[in-house]
Formats: C-alpha cells, sequence, structure tokens
C-alpha cells in the first residue's frame, strides 16, 4: 500500500496518509486564504483512521464554528484542516508532502470567491461548497 509522508518546514510534527487519499481539492474561499497566506489552498482529503502523526502534535485554532484548523507551533506552517461537515476526515495541505507531485488535485472549491487574478485553466470540476 502507498504511504504519502508529510512535515512541516522544521520538521517537528510528521504524520502520513495510508494508501489513496479519498479526494485532493483547490479551495479558493477567504478563510482558507486568510489561514494560510496563499492565494488558494490546496488540500489532501484523508480519513482519519488512514492517517496518523509520526511526530509531534499539531497546534489548533478553530477559525469558525465547528472548523478547526491546526498548524506547527513551532514554524507555524499550516498542517490541516478539521471541520464537523466531515467527522471522519482531516484534510491535510497538499505542500507539506514529499511527493505533492504524485497528489494530483481533481477539483475546485468556493471559486466564486477566487481572486480575480489567479486564472484556472484545467477542466475540473467546480464544487459549490467544499
Ligand atoms: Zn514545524
Ligand atoms: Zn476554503
Amino acid at each position: 500500500m502507498t504511504t504519502f509522508k508529510g512535515s512541516c518546514q522544521c520538521g517537528a510534527i510528521q504524520f502520513q496518509i495510508e494508501g489513496d487519499p479519498k479526494w485532493i481539492a483547490h479551495c479558493h474561499c477567504a478563510d482558507c486564504r486568510r489561514a494560510t497566506g496563499a492565494a488558494a489552498s490546496t488540500y489532501v482529503g484523508s480519513e482519519r483512521k488512514q492517517t496518523k502523526f509520526v511526530a509531534g502534535t499539531p497546534s489548533t485554532y478553530q477559525s469558525s464554528k465547528g472548523v478547526k484548523r491546526t498548524f506547527c507551533g513551532e514554524c507555524g506552517s499550516p498542517i490541516a484542516y478539521q471541520g464537523e461537515r466531515w467527522p471522519s476526515e482531516i484534510h491535510f495541505f497538499v505542500g507539506l508532502f514529499e511527493r505533492a507531485e504524485d497528489l494530483v488535485p481533481q477539483a475546485h472549491a468556493y471559486e466564486a470567491e477566487k481572486l480575480p487574478w489567479l486564472h484556472i485553466v484545467d477542466e475540473d470540476p467546480r464544487k459549490k461548497g467544499g
């Protein structure tokens, strides 16, 4: 089974996904934009039971009701998004993975909130919500 390994910038937080992730998608919403500082956020959605933290425990910030965002308390890298809407899932940021090139996004969420100067050229499905 494939294992996807990831870590924050300083390496204090290390985690892995066993097997293929459930989905991979870009989010263009303003909340994610502020949480990451990036124009768009690309998430690797996984079932919590297929993931584990190998080193460290991320710090937590509740960014809105029912939404928990985690980050490395040492270096500040955003780690994951967990929302009550997806209670069995954890959504890691794609840029944390060793082989991010193999984690290919398949969809866009919240395109209506996208920054206008960011031009999407793929034909991947657009999802209304997350
Ligand atoms: Zn770190
Ligand atoms: Zn978002």
